[in-house]
């Protein structure tokens, strides 16, 4: 029966989420998992967010706006962009699938930096177009190399910036060059999920580069430093062109009126959102300190997530975590091995696992000894 489906889905691989806290506490039989695999936020959604889609509930009976006029407008205020250029998606995810789906043909060619995103392969594949993937050099895009690996079928250029899972950025001056070598046709997505949390006077905004001769998609997300993944609302700023592609093929209600609820509320949080970037950036430095005083080599990061170098076999470790009810990724997924992904947490859940890395490495390492 395999037959049935459609030529060219056999190279691509199923999302592997990080794994909800209620499931591995049921198959484990522990209490109290914590979970630092998926960079949420350690927080929830802000208290006038959480009322402002309880107030939405009783409005359930009737389909949310298609359009999102109200988020919409409210992103086009805030970023001063017009309203005809933002488009909002189930996540930043569903975008990035909606705009492969509108432009790449199965002769097309689109790059990105590998390792990057896994959702970028994802959405090519699924047009049976060509993804060239493009080796990152010390950690970070090589903007030069995937400038030189654009042919004339080259469609979309994906920069993923702060880069998951490294947490690497590329600067200003570096994006400045880039945009000038490329040829003016190819589309650069900047996919700016951890946006509000770079605190690096060199990290350039997409949008200093939707009014240059290429045309430039950033997307945005509200499941990271506004703590609502569950909620899935993504947004994106597009050319004209885009956009009203996007709309011919997007479901008509692609995001439901709770989530769009709570993302107009929550766009007027930037003073809570500062603050958590702030904590956030504290959380990244305990965890650095703790990782020299353990002789640990991270990559240092921009975004909410670290990569650290454990010195042991990273797919026992993450099992042997997942037992202690510490829930992160291990490297190799990503073609990290030896490495963990962890998101920073509360100040409570980093000491947490910073203590239950020490006794699983002690484990591993002692049982290489035997
Ligand atoms: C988390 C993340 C997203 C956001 O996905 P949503 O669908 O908005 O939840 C997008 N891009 C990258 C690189 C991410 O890490």
């Amino acid at each position: 029966m395999d037959s049935l489906i459609r030529r060219g889905l056999e190279d691509i691989k199923p999302y592997e989420p990080g794994r909800p806290i209620s499931l591995v506490e049921k198959e484990l039989g522990i209490t109290k998992a914590i979970k630092l695999a998926s960079n949420e936020s350690p927080y929830g959604p802000f208290p006038e967010v959480i009322e402002a889609m309880k107030a939405e509930l009783s409005n359930l009976n009737r389909y949310p706006d298609g359009g999102s006029t109200f988020l919409r407008e409210k992103i086009a205020e805030k970023l001063d962009v017009p309203l005809k250029n933002i488009m909002v998606g189930h996540g930043s995810n569903e975008l990035l699938r909606l705009i492969a789906n509108v432009l790449l043909n199965p002769e097309d060619e689109a790059v990105a930096a590998s390792p990057s995103f896994i959702v970028y392969p994802t959405v090519v594949k699924l047009m049976n177009a060509k993804l060239i993937e493009v080796p990152l050099k010390a950690h970070r895009h090589d903007l030069q190399a995937m400038s030189d690996a654009i042919t004339k079928r080259t469609k979309i250029v994906f920069i993923c910036n702060p880069n998951n899972p490294t947490g690497t950025i590329v600067t200003k001056g570096e994006v400045d060059s880039f945009m000038e070598s490329i040829p003016d046709k190819v589309v650069v997505v900047f996919d700016e999920a951890y946006y509000e949390l770079v605190r690096d006077e060199s990290y350039p905004s997409g949008l200093d580069y939707i009014n240059g001769k290429n045309p430039v998609v950033v997307l945005r997300t509200f499941s990271k430093v506004h703590g609502l993944a569950g909620c899935r609302v993504g947004y994106g700023i597009a050319p004209d062109f885009i956009v009203e592609a996007v709309n011919k093929v997007r479901e008509p209600f692609n995001v439901n009126s709770v989530g769009q609820a709570a993302a107009i509320r929550s766009l007027d949080c930037e003073d809570k959102v500062e603050e958590r970037s702030r904590l956030n950036y504290e959380g990244l430095r305990y965890l650095y300190s703790e990782f020299e005083r353990l002789g640990l080599k991270y990559i240092p990061s921009h975004a909410n997530f670290v990569l650290v170098d454990i010195g042991v076999n990273d797919r026992l470790a993450s099992k042997e975590l997942m037992k202690r009810g510490v829930i992160v990724r291990s490297g190799d997924i990503f073609g990290y091995p030896n490495y963990l992904r962890v998101t920073v947490g509360t100040p409570d859940e980093n000491a947490r696992f910073i203590a239950e890395l020490e006794g699983v490495r002690k484990t591993l390492l002692e049982g290489a000894l035997r």
